[in-house]
């Protein structure tokens, strides 16, 4: 049985070393949000199955390649007539990176009901968790679909669905993604959220009344994020604040990213709710920590490395 199932769009990325106008060198690797919390999660052991499409070209192969290296279960991404997406990523200062997308029409976004359906008759038992994010469904009707049909399906084996709300404004209107969101999040059994996006998962005039929106509509964890600040877990009896762990912030796209996979990994685990937090708190804090989405995730020995003081040489 898998521990985790998630779908999305991985992409091929380049990583620019100066400014992508002025030419120059660039690192390839992959990116999405959903691939890069399956190999935060693999990293530290878990069984994850990643559902979606590449296209029949080099960069397709790289992402399959690429998964593979890390230990996810590729089998339902299927190879699709379109071409492989491409994310370009450009720092243009200290802590500002500029994000250039290449995905409109792309193999990716051609995820369909059809597929997540083969995905959930290929494995031999329902995943424990659906791992779902806002990004898959803005990407137009077909995975919007796909990811519906996801949450049935895992819903109906008894799997718990995770939803990360991960708001790409310029994918879909704030309108339709209001829509689409909190309709996703009700569904839900844990909904994670920056502090800025929950306004999208759920009706309130603050958080405090949206996370009671949440809970009471049958949500039982609703998690927020606040950068630097650290996180927020809610749930019926409890609520529990962290802060960040110190590091020096080098790169800090994929921090929610890794949190998430630290979270569910703390699920899976059977940790207690701020076992699950602070494993949460430590994997984000990986990721702003080190270049690369996901490059920095830490596997399950790295753990406690992070507890060691500042200049340890780890011999
Ligand atoms: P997102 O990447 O989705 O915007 P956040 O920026 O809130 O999410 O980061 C997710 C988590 O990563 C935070 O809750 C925190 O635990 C950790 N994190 C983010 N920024 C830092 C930082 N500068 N130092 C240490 N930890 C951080």
């Amino acid at each position: 049985m898998p521990d985790v199932l998630t779908l999305g769009e991985v992409m091929a990325c380049l990583r620019a070393d100066g400014q992508v106008r002025l030419g120059g060198t660039a690192r390839m690797s992959v990116a999405g949000a959903e691939a890069n919390v399956a190999i935060g999660l693999t990293r530290l052991g878990h069984d994850v199955v990643f559902v979606g499409a590449v296209g029949p070209d080099q960069l397709g192969e790289l992402v399959r390649r690429t998964l593979r290296a890390e230990g996810v279960g590729i089998d339902a991404i299927r190879t699709d007539p379109a071409q492989t997406g491409i994310v370009v990523f450009e720092q243009r200062v200290a802590g500002l990176t500029r994000v250039d997308y290449h995905r409109h029409g792309s193999a990716g976004a051609r995820l369909s009901v059809s597929d997540v359906a083969e995905a959930f008759e290929a494995i031999p038992a329902p995943p424990r968790i659906l791992h779902i994010t806002g990004v898959t469904p803005a990407l137009g009707e077909g995975p919007e679909r796909a990811v519906r049909a996801a949450v049935r399906l895992a819903r109906a084996a008894g799997a718990r669905v995770c939803l990360d709300v991960n708001h790409r404004n310029r994918l879909w209107s704030e309108t339709l993604a209001r829509q689409v969101l909190t309709e996703l999040a009700a569904e839900a059994d844990i909904v994670i959220a920056s502090d800025d996006e929950l306004p999208l998962a759920a009706a309130g005039d603050d958080e405090a009344s949206r996370v009671r929106t949440l809970l009471a509509g049958g949500v039982a964890e609703v998690v927020v994020k606040r950068g630097p600040a650290g996180a927020t877990v809610f749930t019926a009896d409890q609520t529990l604040t962290l802060p960040a762990r110190p590091v020096t912030a080098v790169d800090v796209i994929g921090a929610g990213d890794a949190f998430v996979a630290g979270y569910l990994s703390g699920l899976l685990d059977g940790l207690p709710l701020d076992g699950r937090l602070a494993r949460a708190i430590t994997t984000g804090a990986f990721a702003v920590g080190g270049h690369g989405d996901w490059e920095g995730a830490p596997t399950r020995a790295e753990l406690s490395m992070l507890d060691l003081p500042d200049g340890t040489a780890v011999r």
